[in-house]
Formats: structure tokens, sequence, C-alpha cells
């Protein structure tokens, strides 16, 4: 089935910028933010909560089931921090954001992350197992790394989402 417009992951280590780029590209081009965290949480689609980490324990499969009609439609900018669970079908862009450990450990510190989760995000980034996880998991001509540190760098990412996007609508009009 073709879709009339792409889905798009945007994916990082937590505190890269994905939200913050989702709403923004989401009020830009009138595509919808999907966040797999207010999804999970609102939809049940979890295994109960993970007091160490403080985070939801994802059922990925009721999580998929709870999102596929929309994603299925096209016109979806998905929020996660994992990318490796969507169908490859569904999705035409994966955009890695990446920033530098300095910044990352400001942005999580600010946010009170938990001793245990703040380390192992900041080692995740480091080697970079985001970037490696949708490498792996998509055709390594959707996958791209943009630098998040900056607002700067923040607007030139949504100008070339924006232009891709463009250029996706031209290919595909029918
Ligand atoms: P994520 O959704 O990946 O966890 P957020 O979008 O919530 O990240 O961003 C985390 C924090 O970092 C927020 O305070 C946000 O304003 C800030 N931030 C994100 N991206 C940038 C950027 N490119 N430049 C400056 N600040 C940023
Ligand atoms: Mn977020």
């Amino acid at each position: 089935m073709a879709r009339t417009a792409p889905n798009i992951i945007i994916t990082g280590t937590p505190g890269v910028g994905k939200t913050s780029h989702c709403e923004q590209l989401a009020e830009r081009t009138g595509l919808k933010h999907i966040s797999i965290n207010t999804i999970v949480k609102d939809k049940e689609c979890h295994e109960g909560w993970d007091e160490e980490y403080q985070s939801w324990i994802v059922d990925e499969d009721k999580l998929l089931d709870a999102i596929e009609d929309e994603v299925k439609q096209g016109g979806c900018i998905i929020d996660w921090h994992a990318c490796d669970l969507f169908p490859k079908s569904w999705i035409d862009l994966v955009v890695v954001l990446r920033v530098d450990t300095t910044t990352l450990y400001d942005r999580l510190t600010a946010r009170k992350y938990p001793e245990v989760k703040l380390q192992e995000n900041i080692d995740s980034e480091i080697m970079q197992v985001l970037l490696d996880e949708a490498r792996e998991s998509y055709d390594e001509e959707i996958v791209v790394e943009l630098q998040s540190a900056t607002a700067e760098e923040m607007d030139s990412n949504l100008d070339r989402i924006e232009g891709w996007l463009k250029q996706w609508k031209e290919n595909n009009a029918s």
C-alpha cells in the first residue's frame, strides 16, 4: 500500500533532542508527532514500572498494535530511543541524533536522571548504540546521523529534513 506522506523515525539516546525536533518538525510540516513515551503510558503498552530505571518496561507487541493503523497511513514522526522494533516496510527515513558527552551529561543531570540510568545513557551515546541499531535494522540509504548540540544545529537539521520531505513528495507524486 502506497503512503501519501512518509514516515520518519527520530531516534537517539535520551537527551539528544528527539522530542524537540519532532515537535518543531510537526509544527513546520503538519506531520503527526507520535510520542512512543506517551502511547506506552496512555495505552498501557507495558509490563509494569521499573523502579531502578524509573521507566516503563515496554511490551513491544502491544505497542506495535497500538500504532499500526495510524503509522500505516503515513505522515508520522516517531519519537523513541529505539528503532529496531518498527517493521522496515513502515519506515522511509531514520534520523539518529547525536551529541557530545558533556552536553548530554548536562541535559540528563538537569532532568534528574537516576545515576544508573545517567551513566548507561552516556555510555550508550559514546558507543553509538542507536546509530549501529539503525544501520543494522534499515537500509543504509535511509539512515541519517545528525548533530544536535546547539540551536543552530537543530535549525539546520529541521531544514534538511524538510528538504528531504519535499523531495520525497516529488518522487512519490502520482
Ligand atoms: P529527547 O527527547 O531526545 O530526550 P529533548 O528534546 O527532550 O530530548 O531535549 C532534551 C533537552 O535538551 C531539552 O531541554 C532541550 O531543550 C535541549 N535540547 C535538545 N536539542 C537541543 C539542541 N539541538 N540545542 C540546544 N538544546 C537542545
Ligand atoms: Mn523525548
